[in-house]
């Protein structure tokens, strides 16, 4: 049984003070972590906030990026082990912002996802095909080469608790939602994929998620389908309100 799973990703808004207040707002209106686990994404000013915030509430917290060495000279950079000291639970990492605008590779995507692992945090990593791609129907091709390569060198019980999201670009901050059936097609690809490069276990464990345009009014249909174990959620996630109502999706 894969808990269901409903992260914000705050992407570069809030600052500690709004983190604050979305913590106040959110505070006893979120489920039970065995029923929905809930996660934020926050920018790696705010964490510090968020993760105090978070204690003794169900909400776990997420960085939006790390980098892949625990320490050392490397100006403006987040240290994958300084997250796990100051009691951060995952790090997103391959997100298409980071691939495009930051010319993130699958190498330095597969890099982070060893040194989160390696300091006892969870990756959410992300995969995606444009819209050209998606035209030029490489949509399942492209995406299990990015998880291939992300997952290079993981073992399977590493891999059963990781959590993957399947973020087509043309679906990010447009409004226009993949609809749940796309969504779900390549969500069960993302999973096959999972399947060849390790087993059936690993795949029917591993949670994978769907982002673009989710929001509470078609979270329900999302999650319905078979293969879809969550959302990653950028615009929406941002309000407390929209943010409960995603999490009690189920009520
Ligand atoms: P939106 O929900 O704003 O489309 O963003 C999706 C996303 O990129 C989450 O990581």
């Amino acid at each position: 049984m894969r808990t269901p799973f409903i992260a914000g990703n705050w992407k570069m808004n809030k600052n500690p003070k709004e983190t604050q207040a979305f913590l106040d707002a959110v505070k006893g209106k979120l489920p039970d972590a065995s029923k929905v686990e809930t996660v934020i994404g926050a920018p790696a000013i705010d964490l510090t906030t968020l993760v105090a915030g978070a204690e003794g509430t169900p909400l776990k917290t997420a960085a939006e990026n790390c980098y892949f060495e625990d320490e050392g000279a490397y100006t403006g950079e987040t240290s994958p082990k300084a997250l796990k000291e100051m009691g951060v639970d995952y790090v997103i990492i391959g997100h298409s912002e980071r691939r495009g605008y930051f010319h993130e590779t699958d190498e330095d995507i597969n890099k982070k996802a060893k040194a989160i692992f390696k300091n006892n945090l969870l990756p959410i990593i992300c995969c995606g095909e444009s819209l050209t791609q998606r035209e030029a129907g490489q949509t399942e091709d492209w995406v299990a080469s990015q998880i291939e390569a992300a997952l290079a060198g993981l073992t399977a019980d590493q891999v059963k608790v990781a959590v993957l999201a399947y973020e087509p670009i043309w679906a990010i901050g447009t409004g226009k939602t993949a609809t749940a059936d796309q969504a779900q097609e390549v969500v069960a690809h993302i999973r096959a994929t999972v399947e060849k490069l390790y087993n059936k276990d690993t795949a029917d464990a591993v949670r994978i998620l769907y982002g673009g345009s989710v929001k509470p009014a078609n979270v329900k249909e999302l999650m319905a389908k078979p293969d879809i174990d969550g959302g990653l959620v950028g615009g929406a996630s941002m309000d407390p309100e929209s943010f409960i109502a995603l999490a009690n999706y189920q009520d």
